[in-house]
């Protein structure tokens, strides 16, 4: 029998399941803001959610939390749930929008104001905000704090009527200004905010906060588990004293740790930051840890759902290694992807006794991985690119490439010797020149020669021209959380390298946006989507191992 650890979620819901709770149902849901692309972190949140109602055969609301309409737009909400879909996630017809909620929260409000337990405050946000005091003292009562109920009821709805201006009133909880909990003494749960909603339009000019909007609408889909990330824990007592005092559907919220990952920012303001500051090339730059961008970049949504099942779920913050993520997309491109010879900088190596005019096709194997991936025919001549690094003029020790007089072989073609070499006025090595042994052609070589090296190359008449590009990590600094300066003071300036003169085999010239392979030795890479055939444009996704080794 298979005995998995259950995380602390699992547990809790296995415990409620077990005990009958909520009629035995289990109904979570993601609640995204529409103001901005979603992340990696977000990635986690999604397989949580999503993966808990496969697993326990329950629901998943998808929820836009669009209660703000100030950074709001349809476009987020549109590559938001293009990303859900992507990771492979179906929320069927349960698309939700808080704001659908308005009137039946508007009514939540009045209810409140009716039973004694909200009033409007007529003072400015400052001092509102001075009053509530600090952990160790208790707030000061605003003097609106017991005008009658008559009072903030028409204020409240000259409120929602327009007639007030911005700032004039808000409306508050009546809780406890000496709670040791700050969220607890009387929040704002209503704003004047005369600004269209990208779904309301003028509609509305009161907006409820967050805090009135999340428990209730949780509540309003009959959600059992309200997962959130550990911010929110302080929010909690809130969360349930609206629940209890409005008598609704109590949905329970939990806590759990957001993702952070070293070398990475996970927040959506700062990720908007970088793309309107011209720092990367949009939302979906292959840099960005969005999902569209590391989509684009060549992530695999298998990858990203087996990545979040190994960094699992804690009770604790804490920081998730990059390289577990990187793991996780060689571990499903291992399997799937073909390989493809390729080479990033170029040098020309002649076959001197290779008959000029000659070309022959050549087996070589889609993926060693996987036999079903079957063979193709690359062409091979006289003159072929290698990688400039695979040659030394003067070759150290450890060094089992190709240097003067040495032997290596051809990747599915033959065995050479290095013959020469010439250098242009620069000093950079031009050419290099080479013997074959044609008694050595793979798959057919019974001379016995053993070389230790094994190259990549590109036949240089049939191979095509392609722009690869190369990506680092965006940020120098692992852990941004404890920087104290401006964090874009710590991207790295490296963190996109083009190779502009980087050749493929004939193969890569059918590929469409999109198509994943492996160049031979040196990663795993995809189509860029706004690559157009002519020279494709192509983005290096990982390497094939950690070259971050310290
Ligand atoms: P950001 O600060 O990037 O805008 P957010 O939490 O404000 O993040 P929301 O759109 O409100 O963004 O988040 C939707 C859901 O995703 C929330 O339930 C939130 O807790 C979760 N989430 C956001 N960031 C992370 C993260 N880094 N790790 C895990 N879950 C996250
Ligand atoms: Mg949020
Ligand atoms: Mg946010």
């Amino acid at each position: 029998t298979e005995k998995e650890k259950l995380n602390f979620i699992e547990q809790m819901i296995e415990k409620d399941l077990a005990e009958g709770k909520n009629d035995g149902r289990l109904h979570t849901r993601f609640p995204p803001e529409p103001n901005g692309y979603l992340h990696i972190g977000h990635a986690k949140s999604i397989c949580l959610n999503f993966g808990l109602a496969e697993k326990y055969n329950g629901l998943c609301n998808l929820r836009f939390d669009d209660t703000n309409p100030e950074k709001e737009e349809t476009e987020y909400v549109e590559s938001i749930k293009e990303d859900i879909k992507w990771l492979g996630f179906d929320w069927g017809d349960r698309e939700y929008y808080a704001s659908d909620y308005f009137d039946q929260l508007y009514d939540y409000a009045v209810k409140l104001i009716k039973d004694g337990k909200a009033y409007i405050d007529d003072q400015p946000a400052e001092l509102i905000s001075e009053q509530r005091g600090t952990p160790n003292e208790p707030g000061k009562e605003s003097p609106y704090r017991n005008r009658p109920v008559e009072e903030s009821l028409e204020i409240f709805e000259d409120m929602k009527a327009g007639k007030y201006d911005e700032g004039t009133h808000v409306l508050r909880a009546k809780i406890d200004m000496t709670s040791p909990v700050m969220q607890m003494r009387d929040p704002v749960i209503y704003r004047i905010k005369k600004m269209a909603h990208h779904r309301t339009g003028d509609k509305w000019c009161i907006y409820p906060t967050y805090d009135f909007a999340h428990g209730q609408s949780d509540s309003i889909e009959g959600i059992t588990h309200s997962l959130c990330t550990l911010e929110f824990a302080a929010h909690r007592p809130l969360y349930n004293w609206f629940i209890e005092n409005l008598g609704i559907f109590p949905s329970e919220q939990t806590e759990f740790a957001r993702l952070n990952l070293g070398y990475t920012i996970v927040s959506k303001r700062k990720l908007r930051e970088l793309v309107e500051g011209g720092h990367v090339d949009g939302w979906d730059d292959p840099r960005m840890p969005t999902i569209s961008g590391i989509r684009r970049r060549g992530y695999t949504p298998e990858s990203i759902r087996s990545f979040a099942d190994k960094i699992g779920v804690a009770k604790r913050n804490g920081i998730s290694d990059v390289a577990l993520l990187e793991f996780s997309v060689r571990e499903d491109l291992n399997k799937k992807a073909n390989r493809v010879l390729g080479v990033l900088d170029p040098v020309k190596l002649i076959i001197t006794n290779y008959p000029e005019g000659q070309t022959e096709e050549l087996d070589a194997v889609n993926n060693p991985e996987d036999e079903s991936a079957g063979k193709r025919k690359i062409p091979f001549s006289r003159e072929v690119y290698i990688e400039r690094g695979d040659f030394m003029e003067d070759p150290q020790k450890k060094f089992f490439r190709m240097g003067p007089d040495r032997e290596v072989r051809l990747k599915y073609a033959y065995i050479v010797k290095c013959t020469g070499f010439k250098k242009n006025d620069a000093g950079e090595i031009e050419e290099i020149y080479a013997e074959y042994d044609p008694a050595t052609k793979s798959g057919q070589d019974n001379t016995g020669k053993k070389v230790k090296g094994t190259l990549g190359w590109v036949d240089a008449n049939a191979g095509i021209e392609t722009e690869v590009r190369l990506y680092d990590r965006l940020f120098m600094t692992e852990d941004l959380n404890k920087i104290e300066d401006d964090f874009k003071n710590h991207l790295n300036p490296d963190s996109l390298q083009v190779m502009k003169n980087a050749v493929a085999e004939p193969s890569v010239k059918d590929m469409k946006p999109g198509e994943q392979f492996q160049f031979e030795r040196m990663g795993y890479f995809i189509i860029d989507k706004g690559s157009t055939g002519d020279k494709p444009i192509i983005n290096r996704t990982v390497t094939l191992r950690d070259n971050w080794a310290k």
